[in-house]
């Protein structure tokens, strides 16, 4: 057993293992599935583009090196004192452990929410809205009941907007394959802040907004979902919005493990990290991803995004094998980028290095986004093999 253990192969865990591999350092990686897959890409996996199965990678086609070990299990708890991670297939024991398992919802304690909605937060669960969607649609033939074709996207950050512009793109071509009226779908997608996508600047909002309206969305900002009962969702003021199809993407918080653990963690659940990245309770413990909270210069922690994940996971591959071999570790600091926001499959909106993009423009640079990831985590050869069936162009 390797003395480094990564717990969590998405962004951040990915990152730091293929860091680690070139640096010669071996260790030990710990995840649910033997594949990794692109949580940024799972509105299209939702929203039909293609086969769900393209939105993954197995993790020993990207880690090759027979000093990188790999155990699919579910993680269940970290023992600090014990400095051991237990798993379902028994306990891992650790020198250094590298923690990215990501996020889970935020319900935000709205009563029936976690029960009674679908939330994109794995493949399978993406695979699972789809044929959600598609059983809904072919009930509406049988019963000819509306409610079967009417879709409530709870939250319009980022993960709404995508998804929603997705579906508004596949919804008419999944009508005409089973043969149902498209002028009865109805997406709504219901935001409690007075806008929608707040990260990306004001005039950019309104180009998303109206995009996704003329596609055929009903959003409704300033509006707040305050319970969900099966296939209605309940809106302050009174009204009840019946849904076939009810998806929630209106938060995150870090992995809930951390604060089992006793972490320091915010009001989101992530553990709070020095300038290395090493947890401020256990330096045998560094955090990264969603899971961490690590604040910029700026005083503010760093958004919980694939960017800032991936970023993270290789800094945290250089502090580890720099206190394996007794060498100084480096503070970290995020380059953001900008954020990319699809509105489906041809536009966009967003900023590049602070460059507002929107149209095709915005589409294609998104597209361009996801041959950057595949370079940067399995070089020319995953990226040649890979970007065909991801990229549109
Ligand atoms: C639809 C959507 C679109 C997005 N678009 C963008 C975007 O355009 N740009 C951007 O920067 N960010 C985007 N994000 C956010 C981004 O995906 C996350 O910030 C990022 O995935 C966080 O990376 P991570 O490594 O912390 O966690 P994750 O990528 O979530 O990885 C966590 C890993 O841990 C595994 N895991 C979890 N629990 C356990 C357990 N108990 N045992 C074993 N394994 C476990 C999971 O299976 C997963 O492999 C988007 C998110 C969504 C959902």
């Amino acid at each position: 057993m390797s003395k480094i253990v990564i717990v969590g192969a998405g962004y951040a865990g990915m990152m730091a293992a293929t860091r680690l591999e070139r640096l010669a350092e071996p260790f030990t990686i710990i995840n649910k599935h033997a594949y990794h897959y692109f949580t940024t890409l799972l509105h299209e996996a939702a929203g039909g583009r293609g086969e769900p199965d393209k939105y993954r990678v197995d993790i020993k086609e990207v880690l090759a090196k027979p000093s990188s070990e790999l155990v699919v299990t579910e993680v269940t708890g970290i023992d600090r004192e014990r400095r051991v991670v237990r798993t379902e297939a028994g306990e891992f024991p650790y020198e250094y452990l590298v923690f990215t398992l990501g996020w889970v919802p935020e319900y935000f304690g709205i009563p029936g929410l976690a029960e009674h909605s679908l939330v994109l937060r794995s493949l399978n669960a993406a695979k699972q809205i789809r044929s959600h969607i598609e059983r809904e649609f072919r009930q509406y033939r049988e019963d000819q009941n509306p409610v079967h074709l009417r879709i409530v996207v709870g939250g319009a950050g980022l993960t709404g907007v995508e998804l929603v512009g997705e579906l508004l793109d596949w919804l008419p071509e999944l009508c005409m394959t089973l043969g149902v009226p498209w002028d009865h779908v109805e997406v709504q997608n219901i935001e409690a802040m007075p806008m929608i996508l707040p990260m990306v600047a004001e005039n950019l909002r309104e180009v998303a907004a109206r995009t996704l309206t003329e596609k055929g969305a009903k959003l409704r900002i300033n509006t707040k979902i305050v319970q969900v009962t099966p296939g209605r969702v309940h809106l302050e003021g009174g009204e009840v919005v019946e849904a076939g199809t009810i998806i929630w993407t209106g938060g995150v918080r870090a992995n809930p493990l951390l604060e089992q653990a006793g972490f320091t963690v915010d009001r989101r659940g992530r553990a709070k990290v020095n300038e290395y990245l090493q947890s401020v309770d256990d330096p045998h413990v560094f955090v990264g991803g969603d899971s961490a909270w690590c604040d910029g210069p700026d005083g503010r922690p760093y958004p919980p995004t694939a960017q800032v994940a991936s970023q993270m996971g290789r800094a945290i591959a250089d502090n580890v094998h720099a206190l394996v071999h007794g060498r100084p570790m480096k503070p970290f600091q995020a380059h953001l980028k900008g954020t990319l926001a699809s509105l489906g499959r041809e536009l966009g909106v967003g900023d590049m290095v602070g460059v507002p993009v929107k149209g095709v423009v915005a589409a294609v640079a998104k597209e361009a986004s996801k041959v950057k990831y595949l370079l940067e985590l399995g070089g020319v050869r995953l990226a040649a093999a890979k970007s065909g069936e991801l990229v549109h162009l």
